[in-house]
This record gives structure tokens, C-alpha cells and sequence, in this order.
């Protein structure tokens, strides 16, 4: 990034994104010096021959310029006092969409790109946004917040078009965001540990819309919807987006559940923004292969299908699998979340059978008898799939579907939710010929 050529820059947090500045800024001419509080990565940093300093006696104070990677969190205590210091002393607090923001209006102000944001969904939207982008033949470079590190990408250009997704933490630290299209699918609960109130987490989302040349604003919850209107009183031009706009996703096998319709939706919405033509956007929809691990149909034989949603690692997400289906056999529990599955009590006339893991199986029992809703302690993802698969195997249904949407984080037993799906996958194809005999 030559935005930074000859600035005193200090990078905090050395995994894959910081890295990626770290070396970004270096190959730009700025003077790099990167902090992280874990030894090996800062080991591993100086390995790839980048400038690595010593957290101990770091001053922020003292760089133009203070890269904070996502995952740090504003509240760390070992540098607080630094980051806090270098934030009175008057150094710019940045992150890595910034870098890329900047580089973008410094090489190619013309060049598409396309910002996503939202509590749920951003990485299904995204990536359904670049499939569809792709087919209509456009030079697609998509990470961010899913796969690629921003600063991994290729670099902006007229002919190319950036697809981003950003999360919370990214957009706080993105004071000049400006896409092209910038979409906010939808606010809910989550992730307030750093954002303290719902309000001050809806201002950070709404800086990425507000900033957009286009914004794409979900209308489904209350939030998102006055976000929108506040925005065209501001001038902005807005397109709104709901998961009940008319769209045909009966061919779409990745795109199943009202959920999948938001995001397809403000898919098409960035299309049309982008000038690809609505036929060639709704034809790709339904080549869309889907990600793992979010509502992905496992290829096991036998006429029960498994539903690997990993991904659901909150109430709402949940909510929105289960409204998926008309009845499923339901596998939950991990680390739970304030409130725990309170809030699905409407959908617990879905729950054929439920197969509790995890810490939070004891309190979701209990939540589960007071509904009548029939369930079992199973403890571990394995157990679970094996009973859950033998009973759908048993059930009169046509076509049985084993639900995996936990509704909890995964560090109870898995180091994240992706080990925790493939967990389940293994699980699954591992009953090999189970199911195939129950049928
Ligand atoms: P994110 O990247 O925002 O975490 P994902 O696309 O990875 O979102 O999906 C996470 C979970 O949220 C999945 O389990 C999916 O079922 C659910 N989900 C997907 N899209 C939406 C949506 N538009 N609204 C609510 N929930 C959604």
C-alpha cells in the first residue's frame, strides 16, 4: 500500500490479516513495526523477514499510524495503556479495510467495491455476490472477513471488483469506507461484548452503508429498516431488500430457508447496481454452490438428509434453520449464549427430537421440558448424530432431515466452528450404510 510510503507504522495482531498489512505496507515503502502479545506469532512474523518490535517497551505514541488487527480487542489489557496513549497523543487508529480504502482512491477510484456487513449472513451474501458476479464474467477479487485477507487480494483496478465482507470490528476501524455498493443485511443481538450497546453497534454498521455510493439496507428488523430511512434523508441513495420480496429459489439447493431470500435479494440488488442483467444474475443463483458449514447439505446415502450449520452460533441463526424446515431432529448445545434458546420457543413445534451436546446441554434440557419438546442428553457431537440418525432413520417422514444448528459458540469442545462441522460431517458419512439400511 504506497498510501503509507516513508509513514512510521506499527501493526498489533500478527495473525493472517496482519501479516498480510505488515507485509502490504512494507512492499509500499512505509516503516513497519509489527506487535503482537503471543511470542510465536511475533516469531513467526520475523521468520518471513518482517520487521517484528517488542510489545514491552512498544510506544504507540510514537507512529504516525496504529494498525489494529479485528481480533484485538479495544479493551486488551497488556497494550491498552499504549493504544490508549497513541489515541491521546493523536495517531490515527486504523485497520486493514482502511488500508485497502485508501490504496483503492490512491490507484483506481473508479474500480468497483462491493462492502458487505450485516449480524447474519454476510459471508453466505458475499460469497453469493462474487458467484454471481463471476458468472456475468466480471474479474472478481472476494475476501475480507471470509477467506483472503483484504490485503491478500489483488490490487484494485479499473477492469476488477472488490467483494468484501466487513465485520463490526473492521468498519470501526474504517473512518474513510466509501464502496461502491455497500449492503447491511440485517442487526440482532451479538457480538456486543465490544460494542457495548445495540445503538453504538448500529452506528458502526450504518458507516458502511452511509458511506456508499449505493446502499443496499435490509428492511426486515426494526433497526436495519430506520437505518434505511434515515439514509435517504441524508441523500444516500438506498435500495431496500427484504427476505419477502418475490424471488424464485425453488432451483437454488444452497440457497434454502426466507433467510437465504434476504441474501439473495440484496444479491441481485448489487447486480443490478453493477449493471449485470437480471437474467443472468437469477440464472446464477441457482448454480450457487453454497458454503460449508452454513445450512450445507452433507452427501451421505440413505433417504435421511443432514444439514451441517455449524455456522449457527447464536439464537437468531438457529431460529432461521429451524424455520427452514417443517420438522427436523435437532442437534444443539456447545458454549452457550446469554439468553440460551429462549427466544426459538416458537419453533419447538418443528423439533421432532432433540440431541443436546456440550456445556450448555443441562440448561437446554431444562428449557426444552418446560415446551414438551422431547430430547436427550447425548454429550458429544458423535452420539448425537448416532441417535438422531436412527431415529430419523425410524420416522414416517418422506424425506427426514437431521438438523446440526447448535445455537452456541463451539470453544466448549472445538477450536472453532468450522472443526466443529467437519466434526459432524465425519460423524455422518462415518454411519456410512446405517441409514442406508433403515430405509
Ligand atoms: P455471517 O458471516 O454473518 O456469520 P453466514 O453467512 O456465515 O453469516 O451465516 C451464518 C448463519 O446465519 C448460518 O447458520 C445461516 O443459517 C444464518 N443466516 C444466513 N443468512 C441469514 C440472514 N440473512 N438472516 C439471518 N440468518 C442468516
Amino acid at each position: 500500500a504506497t498510501s503509507f510510503r516513508g509513514k512510521r507504522v506499527a501493526v498489533f495482531g500478527l495473525g493472517g490479516s496482519g501479516l498480510a498489512t505488515v507485509r502490504s505496507l512494507v512492499a509500499g515503502g512505509a516503516e513497519v513495526l509489527a506487535f503482537d502479545d503471543s511470542e510465536p506469532s511475533v516469531a513467526k512474523a520475523a521468520a518471513q523477514g518482517l520487521p517484528t518490535g517488542d510489545l514491552r517497551d512498544a510506544d504507540f505514541s510514537r507512529f504516525d499510524s496504529l494498525v489494529l488487527a479485528p481480533g484485538v480487542p479495544l479493551t486488551h489489557p497488556a497494550p491498552h495503556w499504549t493504544v490508549g496513549r497513541a489515541h491521546a497523543a493523536g495517531v490515527e487508529i486504523i485497520g486493514d479495510v482502511e488500508i485497502f480504502c485508501r490504496e483503492r482512491r490512491a490507484v483506481a477510484p473508479d474500480a468497483a467495491f462491493v462492502a458487505i456487513t450485516g449480524t447474519n449472513g454476510k459471508s453466505t451474501t458475499t460469497a453469493l455476490i462474487a458467484h454471481v458476479l463471476r458468472q456475468a464474467g466480471r474479474d472478481v477479487q472476494m475476501g475480507g472477513n471470509i477467506g483472503v485477507a483484504i490485503l491478500d487480494l489483488e490490487p484494485p483496478s479499473a477492469a476488477r471488483v472488490h467483494v468484501v465482507e466487513c465485520s463490526s470490528y473492521q468498519i470501526d476501524l474504517a473512518p474513510t469506507l466509501d464502496p461502491t455498493v455497500g449492503v447491511m443485511l440485517n442487526l440482532s443481538e451479538d457480538h456486543l461484548e465490544r460494542h457495548g450497546a445495540m445503538e453504538n453497534y448500529a452506528a458502526i454498521k450504518r458507516r458502511l452503508v452511509a458511506g456508499s455510493r449505493t446502499a443496499v439496507v435490509g428492511r426486515d428488523d426494526a433497526l436495519s429498516a430506520a437505518i434505511a430511512t434515515s439514509l435517504e434523508l441524508d441523500g444516500v441513495k438506498v435500495v431496500t431488500i427484504s427476505e419477502n420480496d418475490p424471488v424464485d429459489l425453488s432451483a437454488a439447493r444452497a440457497l434454502r430457508g426466507a433467510h437465504n431470500a434476504q441474501n439473495a435479494n440484496a444479491a441481485l440488488a448489487v447486480a443490478r447496481a453493477l449493471g449485470v442483467s437480471d437474467a443472468t444474475a437469477h440464472a446464477a443463483l441457482e448454480t450457487f454452490p453454497g458454503l460449508a458449514h452454513r445450512m450445507e447439505e452433507i452427501a451421505a446415502p440413505g433417504r435421511v438428509t443432514f444439514i451441517n450449520d455449524s455456522k449457527a452460533t447464536n439464537a437468531d441463526s438457529a431460529a432461521k434453520a429451524l424455520a427452514s424446515f417443517p420438522k427436523v431432529f435437532w442437534i444443539l448445545g456447545g458454549k452457550p449464549k446469554t439468553g440460551g434458546i429462549d427466544a426459538l420457543a416458537p419453533f419447538f413445534s418443528r423439533v421432532e427430537r432433540a440431541y443436546l451436546i456440550g456445556e450448555a446441554a443441562e440448561a437446554f434440557a431444562a428449557t426444552l421440558a418446560a415446551h414438551d419438546v422431547p430430547h436427550a442428553v447425548l454429550g458429544t457431537i458423535d452420539r448425537a448424530v448416532a441417535a438422531a440418525a436412527s431415529d430419523a432413520g425410524k420416522a414416517e417422514a418422506a424425506e427426514p432431515v437431521v438438523l446440526f444448528s447448535p445455537a452456541c459458540a463451539s470453544f466448549d469442545q472445538f477450536r472453532n466452528f468450522e472443526q466443529r462441522g467437519e466434526a459432524f460431517r465425519t460423524a455422518v458419512l462415518a454411519l456410512g450404510g446405517a441409514t442406508a439400511t433403515n430405509r
